[in-house]
């Protein structure tokens, strides 16, 4: 096969490709989608920095004590005991395990904001406020919808 006809059928793949898969999802795919059952809902907080709607989460009422992890790779990013309720309704924690979240500075709505990263897969969670209660003062704002949760 010559050069031309073999650039050809690859921008042929392309095209079809983009016009299948809604083009963050593209761009999700290079931040590495592990779990192949995230709903979009998910997929958009998790790669296109999307907030879930405030007290949608089922987890704002979960009490247990267990780990919240990664809903895309399972890593383990809060303990139970570092959650509290802030009110704002988002699932907040005081603090992350250690190393379990890589930060970056967001300066989208026009303000500037630490979001949070899952250190392992690049997934967005939320963003970290320096308003927490207890001695770390931070709070993590979390979207529900990018955590498991497993009781102890
Ligand atoms: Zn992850």
């Amino acid at each position: 096969m010559n050069l031309l006809k073999r650039k050809f059928i690859k921008f042929i793949c392309i095209s079809i490709t983009s016009s299948i898969f809604p083009v963050q999802f593209l761009v999700a795919e290079a931040k590495k989608i592990i779990n192949p059952n995230l709903s979009d809902e998910q997929k958009n907080i998790m790669f296109n920095e999307g907030t879930e709607r405030p007290f949608s989460s089922k987890l704002l009422k979960e009490k247990r004590k267990g780990f919240y992890h990664c809903a895309n790779c399972g890593n383990k990013l809060f303990a139970s005991n570092a959650k509290f309720d802030s009110g704002t309704g988002w699932p907040s924690f005081s603090e992350s395990l250690p190393g379990a979240f890589k930060t970056k500075v967001d300066y989208s709505f026009g303000m500037k904001r630490i979001e949070y990263h899952c250190a392992k897969c690049g997934a967005h969670h939320g963003h970290v406020f320096n308003d927490g209660p207890k001695e770390s003062g931070k709070r993590f704002c979390s979207n529900g919808l990018c955590l498991i949760f497993k009781p102890e």
